[in-house]
């Protein structure tokens, strides 16, 4: 087994947690024995996670995949993200909220409640999905040290989520103490929280500036397309976005 970001290597990861007893279920969920939760934050690429969706799907095993409505890289009301986002949970997935503490400003435990509220709701209504837990976007320290308590809904690094379960992230595309193959084959610890970013993840493993150039390309074509389809007098072959022709954009 070569340890690297591929969609095989992740397939392979899931199979071990499965021969190890492990059973994948979402946040609200307490079982006895071996617990998995599979938490993908979607900073910026959701065509990658729908790809994960469906490898978790074809070995039984759930996820929890946090949307992030005001994300600069995704618009999660544009027809391919909205039918993106759907797919996942018809493949048995729950959707989360990704909340990002600078989009509003907060000067209580409350007023933050509220805006989560404000945007689960706009969740509920556009996608009628309810939402029951939340995952900071770049948590400050407040958030992963507070033990922070979200009104209804589950906070992901709440102390019981993020310190009594043992943690694991991909975060930067780097392991920081190893794949997690290790710690499924060494320690095995009996509840475990398991956090991927889709960027990360590919078809073929790529080191994380390469895929971020690669998404960033991929953008690129995309805007081009959504261009020509929706406004006649674009000429794709005349707009070709060079890189210093994007240097003033700070
Ligand atoms: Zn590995
Ligand atoms: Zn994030």
């Amino acid at each position: 087994m070569k340890c690297n970001f591929s969609f095989n290597h992740y397939k392979e990861i899931l199979t071990l947690a499965k021969d190890k007893g492990y059973k994948s279920t979402f946040f609200d969920e307490e079982i006895e024995g071996r617990q998995i939760i599979i938490r993908h934050d979607i900073d910026l690429d959701l065509d990658a996670a729908l790809e994960m969706a469906k490898i978790e799907a074809d070995l039984g095993m759930k996820a929890v995949y946090f949307i992030w409505i005001s994300s600069p890289f995704y618009n999660i009301f544009e027809n391919r993200y909205k039918n993106i986002i759907m797919q996942i949970v018809e493949l048995g997935h729950e959707i989360g909220l990704h909340y990002d503490e600078t989009s509003h400003i907060c000067n209580s435990r409350e007023e933050l409640i509220s805006y989560i509220d404000k945007e689960s709701e706009i969740i509920k209504i556009y996608f009628d999905l309810d939402i029951k837990t939340v995952s900071f976007h770049r948590p400050s320290q407040y958030i992963l040290n507070s033990d922070l308590k979200c009104g209804k809904y589950i906070n992901t690094y709440s102390k019981r989520f993020f310190k009594e379960f043992a943690y694991i992230s991909d975060s930067r595309g780097i392991w920081q103490n190893g794949c997690i193959c290790c710690m499924l084959n060494e320690d095995l610890p009996e509840k475990l929280q398991f956090l991927t970013h889709a960027i990360w993840w590919k078809e073929k493993s790529l080191v994380n500036q390469e895929r971020l150039k690669g998404f960033l390309q991929y953008k690129l074509r995309k805007m081009s397309n959504d261009l020509s389809n929706n406004i006649t007098i674009y000429n794709k072959k005349n707009l070709i976005v060079k890189e210093n022709e994007c240097e003033d954009y700070n």
